[in-house]
């Protein structure tokens, strides 16, 4: 089980699947988006994903054909996404789960167009696209 929410908690979500995977992406877009040197995400399956509050709050931006990503209209937290390269999978915000999860990143992605000013230091894999 998975419970998260944005800044302002009005968007509040559980998965009742624990995370398949997950990744520091270093794209251009997830650097912009998360307004940092990269951004944090884990894959649960659609299927036990349910917005448990805030669902009318909730705002979507395609930021790239097929990707969309979700904000919380009132805080502006960018909570989760989906791919309609794989619509059985919804990608959290790693930095919106609740409590002690055991949720680590492993791998490092999209290195290609990482920021000049981060180095990664974490001995992980890396690649230069996904
Ligand atoms: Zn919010
Ligand atoms: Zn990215």
């Amino acid at each position: 089980m998975i419970k998260g929410k944005c800044h302002c908690q009005t968007v509040k979500y559980e998965s009742s699947n624990d995370s398949e995977s997950a990744v520091f992406c270093h794209c251009q877009t997830c650097r912009e988006i998360n307004g940092s040197a990269f951004g944090s995400s884990a894959v649960v399956p659609r299927k036990g994903f349910e917005i448990i509050s805030g669902k009318n709050s909730l705002v979507g931006y395609e930021s790239s054909s097929g990707k969309k990503r979700f904000f919380c209209s009132n805080c502006g937290t960018h909570v989760y996404a989906t791919s309609s390269k794989k619509p059985e999978n919804i990608i959290l915000r790693i930095g919106c789960i609740d409590g002690n999860h055991n949720i680590v990143p492993t791998h490092h992605i999209w290195t290609s167009q990482k920021a000049s000013w981060y180095d990664i230091t974490e001995n992980i894999p890396m690649h230069e696209e996904w």
